[in-house]
């Protein structure tokens, strides 16, 4: 890995974590070695069997977590954190969900309400206002909950396998509105997920956990341009890059 010198290396580099080590009280290693960085510019994923770690790194992204021993470096306090489930308040409309970050973070009624309009909007939402939790699908459910983060402008987004639960036309109509809000709001993205195929489609380096510790086994650039064509995913390139990494994957869990 290459240590960062001059300011510029510096600017561009969002995320940078030093052989980041975790062990939890009670003696259970979750990381070990972990060299990572995410660049302005760079979506990247992380794939690795259940259990090795991977929403951990993210915690220690966030700092909600503390690694025990290395270096995780936070060049950006504006970090978007979207979770597995949509986490919404149940009493609260759409757009009172979306604005409850910029109210917690004391923004006006005014400057809020405007935001909410405008990531509402980015999401595809418009119309559903007035909408309570309950009255969604899955799908919309999580559009929310990204509309939500959207409102503080990130310009890192932790991404903690937000459409593991969803079926699968709904999961990949959302990767390509992700991609459409990356190339648009030009966050970095940080992402988990269990799917290989998902992991290629959606970013341009996919890192590859071994099981716990988790450490990290390879990375892969991923060569295709941004926004992706959905097409992409019937393509002999696509399917040899995920081979290679369900390769690694495997490789990496003895
Ligand atoms: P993944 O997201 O890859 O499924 P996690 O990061 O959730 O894995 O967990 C990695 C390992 O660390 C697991 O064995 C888990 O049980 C353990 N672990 C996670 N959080 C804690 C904690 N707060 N205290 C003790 N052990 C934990």
């Amino acid at each position: 890995m290459s240590t960062p010198t001059g300011a510029d290396t510096k600017t561009r580099t969002l995320l940078d974590f030093r052989n980041v080590e975790m062990t939890f009280p009670g003696g259970t290693v979750a990381l070990r070695g972990v060299d990572l960085t995410v660049d302005r510019g760079e979506f990247v994923t992380v794939v690795g069997p259940s259990g090795c770690g991977k929403s951990t790194l993210l915690r220690i992204a966030s700092g909600l977590e503390t690694a025990s021993d290395g270096e995780a470096i936070m060049s950006t306090d504006r970090i978007g954190y979207v979770f597995q489930d949509a986490t919404l308040l149940p009493w609260r409309t759409v757009q009172d969900n979306v604005e409850l970050l910029a109210e917690l973070n004391w923004q006006t009624t005014a400057a809020r309400r405007a935001k909410a309009a405008e990531t509402i909007e980015l999401v595809g939402l418009t119309g559903f206002e007035k909408h309570l939790p309950r009255q969604l699908s899955g799908g919309m459910r999580m559009r929310t909950s990204l509309a939500r983060s959207l409102t503080l402008e990130p310009e890192l987004f932790l991404f903690d396998e937000p459409f593991g639960a969803l079926d699968e036309i709904t999961r990949e109509n959302l990767n390509d509105e992700l991609i459409r809000l990356f190339t648009t709001t030009r966050f970095a993205g940080l992402f988990i997920t269990h799917s290989v195929s998902e992991a290629v489609y959606l970013s341009t380096k996919v890192v590859v956990m071994s099981g716990r510790p988790g450490r990290i086994v390879e990375q892969f650039d991923v060569p295709f341009d941004m926004p992706r064509d959905p097409e992409i995913r019937y393509t002999g390139e696509f399917a040899q890059l995920v081979g290679e990494v369900s390769h690694a994957l495997r490789e990496g869990h003895h």
